[in-house]
Parts: C-alpha cells; structure tokens; sequence
C-alpha cells in the first residue's frame, strides 16, 4: 500500500517550522528531511516509496518490529474507555497498576534490591530526572545530605533534559548551555578498542576501567557520593561492550562504599540482550533501574524507573509526599499498549529467542565482518552490534576525523536500503527482535555491499 504523499510539499512545510533534535538545521533547509511513511515487520519506507531495512528498530525501540494491529487495538480500546487520567492524589488506572505489578514480576530477584515499584513517566531523559530527584531525596532522608554527587561516564548517553545531558558524557552536549550542572561528574568509558593498553588483555583492562571509578569516588570523598549511573553496555556512545570483568569489579566498588547504583536500559531492557532486563546479562545487581522505549515498542511514549527495595522501603516509611510527578506518569493508554506489547514479547519468547536463537545467529555472521579490509572489530551482545571503521585493519590506524568516514558509510546504507546508525567511525545496529535467519543474511548482505561502496569511496 504506497500513500500518496507530495514529498516536497512536506519538505518545504517541515523545513519551515520544525526544528527537528540532533540535526543541523541550517543543513536540513538546504537538503530537507527524509519522510517516512509508513512500515511493516522490520522495513520502512520513504515517501518516494523506497524501502529500507531498519537495521536501528526506530530509535532502538521497535523490539517486536513494525504493523502490530495488537498494539494499535489495545490503544484503540483503552483510549475508548479512559482516555486520560491522572495519578496524583492517590487516584490509579488499571492498566497502570497492572503493568506494575508485572514489571516487578518480569524483574528478577536481587535480594535486598529487589524491583516490586515502579515510578511512571513518558521518557528516558524523564526517567533519569527523576532518578537524581530520588536518590537525592533518599540520602536526605537516611541524614546524609552531603551525598549529592553522582558519577557517570564520558560518552555515555542518558536523555537530553538538563539532568539527563549532564548525567550523559556526550562532549558536544556538555559544550551547549553550560552542562554538567553541578553535582555531576564523570569518568572514562570501558571501551578496550579505543583505550586498551599494548599488550592488555580484555579482562584486565575491564578490572582497570573499572578502577576509575573507585579513584573518583575517593576524589569526590567518598561520603559525598550519592549514586553512579551506566548503562549495562553504552548504546548511542557507539555500541561498547564492556569486558566480562568490568561489571563485576564495578559492583565490588559501588557496594564497598555504600553508593546506589542505577541502570540505565532504556536500550538494553526488554530483550534486547537476551533477557528481560540487560543486568541479568552482566550479573550485577542495581539499586535503580530506568527504561523506556522498548517498553511500547515504540509505539507510544512511555518510560520509567523501577525502584529496588531499598531505596522503595526509605521513600515510602520515612518520606511523606514525594513531591514530584508528570501529567502523563502512569498514561493509561501508554500502560495499556505496553501490556499488550509485553504479552507479544512472552508469547513469542523474545528474550529467550535472542539469547538462544538469532543472537548466536547474528553474532557469527557480524564477526565475519571482521575479514572486510575496513573493518577493525565487529561485535555484538545479544541485538546489537558495532563495527569500527579503520584505514588499517592490522595497525588498527584510523581514519582522519574530517573524512567522516561513519557519514559516508551511513550514506551508503541510505542509498542501498539500509538504515544504519553511524557514530564517529563506528556503525552500529540494533534490529527488531523478531528478525528471522533469512532477513538476518539479508541485512548483512546489505552492510557488506555499503561497506564495499565506503571502501571504494575512501582507501
Ligand atoms: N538513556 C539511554 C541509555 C538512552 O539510550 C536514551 C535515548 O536514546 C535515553 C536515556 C533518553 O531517552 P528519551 O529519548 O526517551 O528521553
């Protein structure tokens, strides 16, 4: 089914008055944007009807793919019966109450930490705001105020609200409007290509990296530390997976002084490495958790952050009113369609397919990439990938930044079908859950033929 759309008429109204984020704009006016129509299973198409795999799920959210008439009906009859209302004040929904009680029945069990609470909102970037009021709150009521400071790491990415930015490491945000905002710090990322001493193993660069974070906490002082926030692997820094030995040195750390310990899964929740939540890949135990995205298949916002038991038991006896909240915490159409996306997730065992299925599946096929002559190192952890881009395979030499190398490799995945994300020189993936084997061969086919049109452009 191709809708009519006048391409350039939406050009010329979308050039004149929406200032879309994370785009040039000046850019944008002279090129105008790509418009999207429509989409099915793991395909979307432009306005000129061509088609294209989306090898990014939308923005890492489309878990359960595209054209899920469940979904849209579960919205349909929730909007039909209540539409909107608010939970302040002691009111509840039913969907809302219901998708709490099965978060916290999807959460496995981590002993003192455990996820029975759920606080609502409609975003990552929400989410992660509310995180630093929460635990901020929680050390004012156990009478340690002074513990204010929370560590995050450079390149990290969590939301573009003031909080969210700072708590990020993204350098080119921190460079506009004055960021971080006090009480933010942060520390290297555990990215061994890039930062691997010569002749370093994986495993003790993780133990090293790791490190860096007990040298800043007792840089800070350690009774000024409130909380340390990461996501299990680094999604929008460029697909870093931390070696096997980073998380557990990281709990060590986090638990010898005291501090809380929040996961950021906006990316990584709801299947996307093999489980329910990404902590259980990497075996640590957080206090915090922040999701979103996945949560609806993208199909309508909704985020949040899952309490464990120990910050959960310290706002609820001793807090009174925790005096913050947004007009759409616990939406009851978006509570509603993430039911019916998360019963999708189990009925098809989604987690369970990429864990046992098509993660080993494309695991296998994306290290063959690693043969390419520009490609440095290809990996992936469950459904996601990242692949780094290099002049010399052997020497690991780079290429020179002003080439942007990413950017002509992701203009070749556009012109060839392929929506792939491109980060400085790596290129990375994170494709709907549902991938079948043959779309799989597909979609590397696909990078194979871009890598191959980048490799001509530029050796
Ligand atoms: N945290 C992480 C790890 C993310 O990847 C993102 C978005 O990509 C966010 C937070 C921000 O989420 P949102 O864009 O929904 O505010």
């Amino acid at each position: 089914m191709h809708t009519a759309v006048d391409t350039q008429l939406i050009q010329a109204l979308d050039s004149a008055h929406f200032l879309h984020p994370f785009t040039d704009l000046k850019d944008l006016q002279a090129r105008g944007a790509r418009v999207i129509t429509r989409a099915q299973d793991i395909y979307v198409w432009d306005s000129e009807d061509r088609r294209m795999l989306d090898a990014m799920s939308g923005l890492w959210c489309v878990n359960v793919g595209y054209g899920r008439k469940e979904l849209a009906d579960a919205a349909s009859q929730q909007m039909m019966t209540l539409p909107y209302y608010n939970s302040f004040f002691q009111t509840t929904n039913v969907p809302a109450a219901k998708l709490a009680a099965k978060l916290a029945a999807l959460a496995p069990d981590v002993g003192e930490r455990s996820f029975k609470h759920v606080f609502y909102s409609s975003s990552g970037s929400e989410s992660n705001d509310s995180n630093v009021r929460m635990v901020r709150r929680y050390w004012d009521l156990l009478g340690q105020p002074q513990r204010k400071t929370i560590i995050s790491r450079m390149n990290a990415y969590h939301g573009s609200t003031m909080a969210g930015a700072s708590l990020g490491g993204m350098r080119d945000m921190h460079a506009q409007g004055d960021l971080p905002i006090p009480g933010i710090t942060h520390i290297g990322q555990p990215y061994f290509f890039e930062n691997g001493a010569p002749g370093e193993s994986a495993e003790d660069f993780g133990v090293r990296a790791a490190g860096w974070l007990e040298t800043k906490i007792l840089e800070v002082g350690a009774e000024k530390v409130a909380a340390f926030i990461a996501e299990p692997l680094q999604g929008a820094g460029g697909v870093i997976i931390p070696p096997a030995s980073y998380w557990p040195e990281i709990q060590r750390i986090v638990d010898k002084y005291g501090i809380l310990l929040i996961s950021d899964e906006v990316i990584c929740a709801f299947g996307r490495l093999g489980h329910w939540f990404g902590y259980e890949k990497f075996g640590y135990k957080p206090d915090l958790i922040t999701f979103a995205k996945a949560i609806t298949g993208g199909y309508i916002p909704l985020g949040g952050v899952m309490v464990g038991n120990r910050v959960a038991k310290v706002l609820i006896e001793q807090g009174g009113e925790f005096t913050h909240g947004y007009t759409y915490s616990g939406h009851p159409v978006a509570c509603a369609v993430a039911l019916a996306n998360l019963d999708i997730m189990e009925r098809e065992n989604l987690p369970g397919r990429v864990r046992d299925d098509v993660g080993p599946y494309l695991a296998r096929a994306f290290a063959q990439l690693e043969t390419h002559p520009l490609v440095g190192v290809a990996e992936t952890c469950g459904f996601v990938g990242g692949l780094v881009l290099v002049r010399n395979p052997q020497t690991r030499e780079k290429f020179k930044a002003d080439l942007n190398v990413g950017m002509v490799c992701r203009g070749h995945c556009f012109a060839n079908g392929l929506i792939m994300r491109a980060v400085g020189d790596r290129m990375i993936i994170a494709p709907p859950l549902t991938m079948t084997h043959a779309q799989i061969d597909e979609m590397l086919a696909l990078i194979v033929k871009c890598l191959d049109s980048t490799y001509a452009d530029v050796r």
